[in-house]
């Protein structure tokens, strides 16, 4: 799939109206990065730490961490890496935690959740991430932000990292960007000072979709009744895009639906400037977004809510055919 998109690769994915999307590909294991390279990407839009607490039988240790996350950048030579911190809980158990027996996982203690109440584990992953980055810039994001507070104490806890570093005379960042998921429909709602505090935000489509119209990402037969092209869902999206750009936050879109062509014009069109994705997806994303006129699909998309349907998809499917 990469080879058929490879004229494209250097290429941006430039609108016919001139909007320039960013495609940012998703990540989490060594594994990923040569996809880098070869898909195009601008950048490391979501690296899952957690995927490499995942594959091992025991916690990492710091020094390990370190290295490892020092080998991620390495590879992304100066491209941004957006590191989100553990994201387990839900359906990420780690063999060598104690298992929580909860009722309602997905709605559990997990993520940020656990980090914030037992933080052992994440500052000693602030900490590695410190260390790796030492002298170059730093980017983080904090997963499943439900509320600001649980943000300003995550952000208190990377202050106290670095402050430590400081102390203990290591070479700390050239810069550090700290941001949120916005995985809960809460956070759309969050006071106006949260959207003026935060490095930046990213929607977290797979978790917020099922949290809005709850129905969960697991189950198959409840998942498909929901089309993420819904005007509800579309609209919400659209909410918290006009927000972050009334407050100047940079937002992006990292889940599934990102890497889907019909779903990716549509995210785009509404305001999204940034889509991450699984590698594969870059062409086909960059190919369609370099052939189309976005105002003229948000006309499409607009047309489709005044007409009380109940999903734009239809209507933006028979636009882009027509179109070619
Ligand atoms: C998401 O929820 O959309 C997301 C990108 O995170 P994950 O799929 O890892 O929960
Ligand atoms: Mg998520």
């Amino acid at each position: 799939a990469v080879e058929r998109y490879a004229s494209i690769r250097e290429k941006p994915a430039e609108t016919l109206d001139g909007r320039v999307i960013s495609l940012q590909m998703n990540a989490g294991l060594m594994a990923d990065l040569p996809s880098l390279e070869g898909s195009g990407a601008d950048g490391v839009g979501l690296f899952r730490t957690e995927l490499q607490f995942l594959v091992r039988n025991q916690m990492p240790r710091r020094t390990e961490l370190a290295a490892l996350y020092a080998r991620v950048l390495d590879a992304a030579q100066g491209k941004r890496v957006v590191f989100r911190t553990l994201d387990i809980g839900s359906d990420k158990v780690l063999p060598y935690m104690k298992p929580q027996d909860e009722p309602n996982p997905a709605l559990g203690w997990r993520a940020i959740r656990v980090g914030l109440d037992k933080p052992g584990v994440m500052r000693m992953q602030l900490q590695a991430l410190l260390r790796a980055a030492s002298g170059r810039p730093l980017t983080v994001m904090f997963p499943f932000v439900a509320q600001s507070e649980e943000y300003n104490s995550a952000c208190a806890e990377m202050n106290k990292a670095l402050e430590r570093e400081r102390i203990l005379g290591h070479a700390i960042p050239e810069s550090l960007d700290v941001g949120a998921m916005l995985e809960t429909p809460s956070l759309a709602f969050a006071p106006d000072k949260f959207f003026e505090d935060v490095g930046f935000l990213s929607i977290g489509g797979n978790d917020l979709k099922q949290f809005f119209f709850a129905a969960d990402r697991e189950n198959e037969r409840v998942r498909r009744r929901y089309d993420t092209l819904n005007v509800s869902f579309l609209s919400f999206i659209e909410t918290i895009v006009q927000r972050c750009q009334k407050f100047d936050t940079p937002l992006s879109f990292c889940g599934e639906d990102a890497g889907r062509p019909v779903e990716a014009v549509c995210l785009a069109a509404i305001g999204l400037d940034t889509l991450s994705m699984r590698p594969a997806s870059i062409g086909p994303v960059k190919s369609i977004l370099r052939g189309v006129d976005l105002s003229q699909v948000k006309s499409v998309i607009d047309e489709a809510r005044n007409r009380g349907e109940q999903s734009v998809r239809r209507a933006v499917v028979d636009y882009l055919r027509s179109e070619g």
